[in-house]
């Protein structure tokens, strides 16, 4: 609301401002809901109301005449109300089932030119919702992979399990383009993330110009930073000396100092980790692990990286058990049974050695699991 007479552009309006009829005049009384079919829920509330949610896979960044389309589908059927995920799907919200039945069908029916769908209806249940990623190489300076581009690619191969829930149970997949890990990689059932794997490297004619070297000292969470002094063009100037050994090419001090770029064409590339999950059903949350740990960048279209999703996925649809999470049934049947069955490489890549019971991996004693 403005203050003061005052208008401001600081921060988003209350959210109850935004909600549909439906929603405001039910506000905390809803008993339950339903997943009618992929991409179709209703919310039922104590006064027999009735709210159905069409969600369709949408991307993180769109074109201004894709969101006037979307904008138009809600003046059309939901008065004007919709809203988006953070896993950038768009939620239309309608009050009867004749609505939602001509909505549904109007968005199914609105292709591109080459015949795929725009507005793909799915995303829910037990099946794979759409990605939440990062900004990726365009929109930040830290990046190891792209987010558009591998996001793009990975839910290609996966379409047919957003627009259908045929698998155990859900599967979120997450893209962080660095390991800062903007995105939700660190607790998805299949995270995907960019990683460095040389250190920065220094311009020693521009660190002193362009950075406040304690600045960098003091960003390093590894100490692997130092000031030093360099001869550089005959002159000694203050600069950054990098510990390789220590550096866990972060990319941190790079934020910091602009003389310490770390983004590199041959270092970088995308590390897999599965099992992780937010949900507190049947088992407690838990992180994801690591299960590859490199592969290259290969824009456009990902092969590799999405070869090896779809193949996840795939194993996992056709062993785990109804309601099983990807890191359930690899608890249940043993990691080392995972990487049995997946084919996928153990490698000593894979093992950290972090002594903090959160981060606890693979195995904390000799009782393998085959
Ligand atoms: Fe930037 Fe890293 Fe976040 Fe990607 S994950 S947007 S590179 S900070
Ligand atoms: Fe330290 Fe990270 Fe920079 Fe390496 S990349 S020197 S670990 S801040």
């Amino acid at each position: 609301k403005p203050m003061e007479g005052r208008i401001t552009d600081i921060g988003p309006h209350k959210y109850n401002e935004y909600f549909p009829p439906v929603i405001k005049n039910n506000f905390g009384k809803w008993l339950y809901h339903e997943i009618l079919e992929p991409g179709v829920l209703v919310h039922v509330a104590e006064s027999g109301d009735k709210c159905y949610t069409v969600r369709v896979g949408g991307t993180r960044t769109m074109s201004i005449t894709h969101i006037r389309e979307l904008c138009d589908i809600a003046d059309k059927h939901c008065g004007g109300y919709l809203r988006w995920t953070t896993r950038n799907n768009i939620e239309f919200m309608v009050d009867s089932e004749a609505g939602m039945k001509a909505l549904r069908d109007d968005l199914n029916s609105r292709k591109f030119d080459g015949g795929s769908f725009k507005f793909p209806v799915g995303g829910t249940g037990a099946g794979i919702s759409n990605m939440v990623h990062t900004q990726g190489w365009v929109h930040c300076h830290t990046p190891a992979t792209d987010a558009s581009g591998p996001v793009k690619a990975v839910m290609d191969a996966v379409f047919e399990d957003f627009k259908s829930m045929r698998l155990p149970a859900p599967v979120r997949i997450a893209l962080a383009c660095c390991i800062n890990m903007c995105g939700a990689v660190h607790c998805s059932d299949i995270g995907l993330v960019g990683i460095h794997r040389k250190p920065p490297m220094v311009d020693h004619e521009w660190a002193d110009q362009l950075c406040e070297i304690p600045l960098a000292v003091s960003a390093c969470p590894t100490a692997a930073v130092r000031p030093t002094k360099v001869e550089h063009n005959g002159n000694k100037v203050n600069s950054i000396a990098i510990k390789e050994d220590r550096c866990m090419y972060c990319g941190n001090c790079y934020t910091m100092c602009p003389a310490l770029p770390i983004s590199d064409g041959e270092g970088d590339g995308v590390a897999i980790m599965v099992g992780g999950k937010v949900s507190n059903r049947i088992s407690m949350p838990k992180f994801s692990k690591v299960v590859v740990g490199y592969i290259p960048n290969e824009p456009p279209r990902w092969p590799s990286l999405t070869k090896t999703v779809k193949h996840i996925v795939e194993v996992y649809a056709a062993n785990a058990n109804k309601y099983e999470r990807l890191g359930d049934w690899a608890e249940r049947i043993g990691w080392e049974t995972f990487f049995k069955m997946t084919g996928l490489e153990f490698t000593h890549h894979l093992i950290d050695d972090f002594r903090d019971p959160a981060y606890y991996t693979w195995r904390q004693s000799t009782q393998f699991k085959f």
